[in-house]
């Protein structure tokens, strides 16, 4: 059994384990598939995605948030 340091995560159901075979039969279950379907934009998956923006494209988001008033001062 591959017993891992780290916990292995599914981010869309908060589902954790430390075993490798554990998250590869949740990725297949019933209820992950259809939250997968299902997903719509989180916090946390909006942060993940500008993590691995380039300095540019954040730049160019940073900008778009404030023309459209997503950021009030
Ligand atoms: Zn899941």
């Amino acid at each position: 059994m591959e017993v891992s340091a780290e916990p292995y995560k599914c981010e869309i159901c908060n589902y954790m384990t430390f075993v490798k075979k554990n998250l590869t039969w949740h990725n297949s279950c019933e209820p992950h598939l259809s939250r997968a379907k299902n997903l719509k934009p989180t916090a946390l998956s909006i942060f993940n995605e500008i993590k691995n923006l380039t300095n540019e494209e954040l730049k160019k988001l940073l900008k778009y948030m404030e023309e459209s008033n997503f950021i009030t001062k």
